[in-house]
């Protein structure tokens, strides 16, 4: 089988309400498109996160796509090697290993959607079996205010989610006052994470900790700097909660030397991040043979990543049971099929073949005219 076409197209699918986080707020998901064709008529897809210039990623994924053109699509690997050498190790100075995650992340995953429809299987059966039959999300709550972050964390508790976590760094005050009343909404049997991505930094954290250690806080997800190794491990050898590394871990790489200087007690990896499914497994190993569990990250994506990240969830030995979910953010979605609405917090490991979801079709053109739009005013 041969690749014979690569089309990247990019798309804006709005939110239903602001998202609201410690960096800002999101009104929509830009991803990018991604549709492998081969000489055998199977078509596979995937996303690239199209932030913040979907136009730009575009232009770098299409320099990988082309080397693609003519070889085969069970040469995922090697193909995703060769193009990391040919667009930054070649330059030397270009070398940008998490970059190039999110440039090449929605290619390899529509390789692997090719290569499960070619061979009739789910990608999970070809990523060596599911380990479970079902993957758990979080419940994650969307809110301007401490009292709608509240209202929302009640209701995904009465739906079922056993784990709820929740956007801080947005102020101490606020901070604190979103961790009581959630506390509150959801009872004292719910679980309750906090992720205040990267704006609390060490001292404040070790301070922000102690404070809210009385709500039963299962854990405080990069409380500091996305750079620094040394801060997180410094909060976590502080910390009678447990910590969670996220924007510091893109590589395999990075999590060797999380789990080496033990800065973390869980680790939060995504397809964007490490480039792929294959790198999310290659990385989620090195965490398990450190006694650590990786939980799925999520970011501004459509059904496409919900697909891809649940096949490669089935097969991570060491899964939390606290992954995210962000198809609840998407006014509509460009996944026709399956249902990707959970159900108590969990959705089935998907079957196949491929990564097993439809496209629907009429919602890819509305989410391309409304990027175009967008991209015609600036
Ligand atoms: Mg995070």
């Amino acid at each position: 089988m041969k690749i014979t076409d690569i089309h990247t197209t990019p798309l804006k699918i709005p939110y239903k309400t602001p998202y609201h986080w410690a960096q800002g707020t999101v009104n929509d998901a830009v991803v990018i498109l991604v549709e492998v064709h081969t000489d055998e008529g199977i078509t596979g897809y995937g996303e690239c996160i199209g932030t913040p210039s979907a136009s730009v990623i575009q232009v770098h994924l299409n320099l990988a796509a082309r080397l693609c053109i003519g070889r085969s699509p069970f040469e995922n690997a090697r193909l995703m090697r060769e193009a990391y050498h040919s667009l930054f190790q070649a330059f030397g100075t270009c070398s940008s290993p998490r970059y190039a995650g999110q440039v090449f992340a929605g290619l390899e995953m529509a390789l692997w959607d090719v290569m499960g429809k070619a061979a009739g299987r789910a990608v999970h059966e070809l990523l060596g079996g599911a380990l479970r039959d079902e993957i758990q999300y979080f419940g994650f709550p969307q809110g301007e205010s401490a009292e709608e972050v509240a209202a929302h964390a009640r209701q995904l508790s009465d739906e079922g989610c056993e784990v709820i976590y929740v956007k801080v760094g947005r102020g101490e005050l606020l901070d604190l006052e979103i961790v009581e009343k959630t506390r509150n909404a959801i009872g004292t049997s719910r679980r309750l994470r906090l992720d205040p991505n990267e704006k609390w930094g060490a001292l404040n954290a070790i301070r922000m900790i102690q404070k809210l250690v009385a709500f039963d806080i299962e854990c405080v997800e990069q409380p500091t700097d996305c750079e620094s190794l040394t801060a997180l491990a410094q909060v976590r050898a502080a910390s009678p909660v447990a910590i969670a590394a996220d924007q510091l871990v893109f590589t395999p790489y990075d999590v060797f030397n999380v789990c080496r200087e033990k800065a973390a007690d869980l680790i939060v990896l995504g397809l964007h991040e490490t480039g792929g499914i294959a790198r999310l497994l290659e990385s989620a190993h090195i965490a398990h043979a450190a006694g650590v569990n990786v939980c799925i990250h999520g970011l501004y994506e459509s059904g496409i990543t919900t697909c891809a990240a649940n096949h490669a969830a089935a097969a991570v030995t060491n899964l939390d049971d606290g992954n995210q979910y962000m198809n609840h953010l998407l006014e509509w979605d460009i996944v026709a099929s399956p249902d990707l609405c959970l159900h108590e917090g969990r959705l089935p490991v998907l079957p196949g073949p491929g990564l097993g979801f439809e496209l629907d079709v009429d919602a890819v053109g509305r989410a391309s005219e409304a990027y175009l739009k967008t991209a015609e005013r600036s």
